[in-house]
Formats: structure tokens, C-alpha cells, sequence
């Protein structure tokens, strides 16, 4: 029996450096009917970052008056820049059960919980340790040595809500670690909570008994 089912929301959380952009790349790469949710910022675009896939860049003004119009699932200020969710685009995807995957800090996370409770799942994904994480930040060559600072602190503000998401996996390992987020989706998919019409089914099935 195929019933119509709904998209999975995602979130795929951690301090930056604990792997979250490989892990995410390796999901997207390897699942059908997956997309990423493609944020608003105002911070400045990064050299490498593509307008319209990594994130759309407005300016203050226009972030304001989407969030002001309501445009935005959830919004946030993180590392003194502003991010948000278009709230069009994902609500469309899970009506037509596509799967939309967050890159979304804890205070977006909490946003999608009170809204949109019955399509999330989260995963907040924490380092091995922090000369590990500190090291994979420096490696990366995209900070100075003070944004790393301010990334670090925000790491320990990040961490605190570890038990507000659904899973916490210690990315140890990138191959097991991928295979757990993996199983995390394809278990989200057949979720109760993913069927959209599985009262009517049932309601049909019941029928069938009736007319016995
Ligand atoms: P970056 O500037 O390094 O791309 O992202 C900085 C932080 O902002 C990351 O922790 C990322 O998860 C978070 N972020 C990116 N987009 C959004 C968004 O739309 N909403 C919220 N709440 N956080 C976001």
C-alpha cells in the first residue's frame, strides 16, 4: 500500500568544526528527495559561497521586513549576523513529502519545535574533543584567529542544549557517524507521524471488516 506521505525536517546541528558541512554534503549526495533548506543572511558572503545555494545575502532592511511579513519559519542572531528559514519553500516541500534538511543553530531549532513539531527530527552532532575541534576550525583556513575564538565560545553556548535535540552523536569516526544521520532519515521516513492519510486507510480497512 503507497499512502502519500510527508517530507522530514532535518535539523542538523554543532558547534562549527564538529563536521556538521560533511556530514550534511554526504546525506545530500547519497539520498533522493532531499534538499537543503537555503537560509536568508545578512552576514557578508564568504569567497567560495554562491548567492542562492549556500545562503541568500539581503541586506538588513530586507531581512527585517521578511520577518515582519511573517516569511520566516524561525530567525536567529548568531556571531552578531542575522539567519532565517523561508518559511514558503519548506512548508511546500513537505506537503509533497520531499525531505528538507536544516543547518539551523539551537535558537532556530527551538523555533521549529514550537511550529512545526510533528516534522522534526534533530540531531546535534558534538566533537571528540576540543583540541580536535579547535584544530579542525584552524584547519580550515576560512577564520581568523579571533573569529575562531568567538566560534569556540559559541561552541560551549551550542552545547548547552544538547538535550533539547532528539539525537546526540560524537562524530568520532565520519564514516559511522554518516551512517547513523542515514538511519536517523530512513527510520523519520516511516514515522507514524510521515503518513498523511493513514486515518482514511484505516477507516477503509475497518470498512472492509464491516461489510464482511
Ligand atoms: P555561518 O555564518 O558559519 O554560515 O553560520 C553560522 C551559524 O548560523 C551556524 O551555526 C548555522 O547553523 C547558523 N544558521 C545558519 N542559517 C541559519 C538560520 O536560518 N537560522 C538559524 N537559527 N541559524 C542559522
Amino acid at each position: 500500500m503507497d499512502l502519500t506521505r510527508r517530507g522530514v525536517m532535518l535539523v542538523i546541528a554543532s558547534p562549527s568544526g564538529a563536521g556538521k558541512s560533511s556530514i550534511t554534503r554526504r546525506l545530500l549526495a547519497e539520498q533522493e528527495n532531499l534538499s537543503m533548506s537555503v537560509s536568508i543572511t545578512t552576514r557578508p558572503m564568504r569567497e567560495g559561497e554562491v548567492d542562492g545555494k549556500d545562503y541568500h545575502f539581503v541586506s538588513i532592511d530586507k531581512f527585517n521586513h521578511m520577518r515582519d511579513q511573517g516569511e520566516l519559519l524561525e530567525w536567529a542572531e548568531v556571531h552578531s549576523n542575522f539567519y532565517g528559514t523561508p518559511v514558503a519553500d519548506v512548508d511546500q516541500k513537505i506537503q509533497n513529502g520531499q525531505d528538507v534538511v536544516f543547518d539551523i543553530d539551537y535558537q532556530g531549532t527551538q523555533q521549529l519545535y514550537e511550529k512545526r513539531r510533528d516534522h522534526l527530527v534533530s540531531v546535534f552532532l558534538l566533537p571528540p574533543s576540543i583540541p580536535e575541534l579547535k584544530a579542525r576550525l584552524q584547519g580550515r583556513a576560512l577564520d581568523t584567529d579571533e573569529v575562531i575564538a568567538r566560534r569556540l565560545k559559541n561552541a560551549r553556548v551550542e552545547m548547552e542544549h544538547w538535550a533539547e535535540y532528539d539525537y546526540v552523536l560524537i562524530n568520532d569516526d565520519l564514516e559511522k557517524t554518516g551512517a547513523d544521520v542515514t538511519n536517523i532519515l530512513k527510520t523519520a521516513r516511516i514515522s507514524r507521524a510521515r503518513q498523511a492519510n493513514l486515518s482514511g486507510f484505516i477507516k477503509e480497512l475497518q470498512n472492509q471488516i464491516d461489510s464482511l
